[in-house]
């Protein structure tokens, strides 16, 4: 972990509060050089073989919000060099259909990553729909397997938010053997996948959900805080360790993370801002992991 000591010394007494504020952890910085990264990645892949990596994405409905995020991931793809596929289904799409189509991308040898837009439309069994993605076109590390390797410490192309969350923790050289890290949130694209991460890496993890007692006391015991929890500012400052890492997961309406983030700037020695903390370091992991895992389909050694 990256203790007060990392900035300016601080003087403390009894009688004395830290006024120090946390230092900010600048995912776009780090998001830019990944994506950076990336794009010679694909140049490489492309000098090498003539295949030029391709994502494809494939969204159910109109929901706006989704088709935004599929816009920005057609965007990225196409900064870095690579193709993105757009598959648009209808609503009223159903299991079956959605499942023929991602089946037929998995055999689609130009096609190299696949990511289903998620939440998909209620009726739609999405569990069916991940599970169709094989493992190696897996980009977006949904799939069930793809989370039973990450569990494992396998390599796998983990889900993206918690695993740019890892690149910025060790950007930062925050120290994870050892250390007491609490993951709020227990979903299976975020706080699962998080907490396995923080354990393979020696943390002793405290996986927090719903249902948990007492999580403002369990949390002051944090020395790293990872809040997935979907809720604005729900992370209150007072419930912080001074000198926690606090990492805000969350995107609520508003740009708002899941920490009250003015509260949390003073106890907390690192935070991440929202926006621009968490968010583009996942559109960053997605296209550098599209790259590896295309780099892998075509036999280029990266
Ligand atoms: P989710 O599937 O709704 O899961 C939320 C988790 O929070 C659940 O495990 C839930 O517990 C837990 N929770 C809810 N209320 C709680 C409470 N009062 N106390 C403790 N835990 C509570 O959400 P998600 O997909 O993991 O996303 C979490 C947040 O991350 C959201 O703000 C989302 O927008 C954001 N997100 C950001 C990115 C990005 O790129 N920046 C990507 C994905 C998600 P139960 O399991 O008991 O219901």
């Amino acid at each position: 972990m990256c203790p007060r000591d990392a900035r300016a010394p601080i003087q403390y007494s009894l009688s004395m509060e830290p006024t120090n504020k946390a230092k900010l952890m600048d995912g776009r910085a780090l998001a830019q050089r990944v994506h950076a990264a990336a794009a010679d990645k694909v140049r490489k892949i492309l000098g090498a073989t003539g295949v030029t990596p391709c994502l494809a994405t494939v969204l159910v409905g109109s929901d706006p919000a989704s088709v935004t995020y599929t816009r920005m991931k057609r965007k990225r793809c196409l900064d870095a060099g690579m193709l993105p596929k757009r598959i648009e289904l209808p609503l009223g799409t159903t299991t079956a259909q959605l499942v023929d189509e991602i089946t037929k991308l998995a055999e689609d040898q130009s096609v190299h990553g696949i990511l289903v837009q998620h939440p998909v439309p209620k009726p739609i069994d999405k569990r069916a729909a991940f599970e169709a993605i094989p493992i190696e076109k897996d980009v977006d590390g949904v799939a069930s397997a793809t989370l039973g390797r990450v569990i494992l410490g396998m390599p796998a192309w983990a889900s993206c938010t918690p695993a740019g969350i890892m690149r910025l923790l060790d950007e930062y050289s925050v120290e994870l053997d050892g250390v007491h890290a609490m993951v709020i949130g227990r979903s299976p694209i975020l706080g699962r996948p998080m907490a396995s991460m923080l354990i393979n890496r020696h943390a002793t993890v405290t996986l927090c959900h719903s249902r948990t007692r007492g999580l403002p006391s369990l949390v002051r015991h944090a020395d790293v805080i990872i809040a997935a929890v979907g809720k604005p500012k729900f992370v209150k400052g007072g419930w912080i360790k001074v000198g926690a890492v606090v990492i805000d997961a969350g995107y609520n309406e508003g740009n708002v993370g899941d920490v009250d983030f003015d509260g949390a700037i003073e106890p907390a020695s690192l935070i991440t801002p929202v926006p621009g903390g968490v968010g583009p370091m996942t559109i960053a992991t997605l296209i550098d992991q599209t790259a590896e895992a295309a780099a892998q389909q075509v036999g280029v050694e990266l």
